[in-house]
C-alpha cells in the first residue's frame, strides 16, 4: 500500500482542483458506486472523493464559506475545509481559529478572509 501524503509537509500548498474536475470526480464515482448497488448518499461520496484526493495529495475546492463568522478556512490533512469560528473582520494577524484547527494567512494552504 502506498503511503499516504505526509501530512506534515505542509512547506507547499496541495493543489486545488477545480470545481468541474471534483464534480467529475464524484459524478464518475458515484456511477461506479451505483452499478455496483453501493451508492451510499451524496455526503458518503463526497467525503470518499475529498479522502481520495487528499490521499495524492490534492484538495477538493473550499465550500462557499460562512458569512456570519470570519470567511477565513483552511484544509486539515483529510482535505476537509474548515471555516475560522471568529467575529467577521477580526484581525487577520492574531490567526484564525475553528476550534480544533488554528492556522494563519502565512499557511500555505489558508484561504484569507474575503474583504
Ligand atoms: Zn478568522
Amino acid at each position: 500500500m502506498a503511503d499516504a501524503v505526509d501530512a506534515e509537509d505542509r512547506s507547499t500548498a496541495r493543489r486545488v482542483v477545480t470545481e468541474e474536475q471534483y464534480q467529475a470526480a464524484v459524478r464518475e464515482a458515484g456511477a461506479i458506486l451505483s452499478r455496483a448497488g453501493a451508492f451510499a448518499g451524496e455526503e458518503p461520496l463526497a467525503d470518499a472523493v475529498t479522502a481520495v484526493l487528499a490521499a495524492v495529495g490534492l484538495l477538493v475546492p473550499p465550500p462557499e464559506p460562512e458569512l456570519d463568522t470570519c470567511t477565513a478556512q483552511f484544509p486539515d490533512e483529510r482535505g476537509d475545509w474548515w471555516q475560522c469560528l471568529e467575529d467577521p473582520g477580526h484581525e487577520p494577524a492574531e490567526g484564525h481559529d475553528a476550534g480544533d484547527w488554528s492556522w494563519s494567512d502565512d499557511s500555505p494552504e489558508a484561504v484569507p478572509a474575503r474583504a
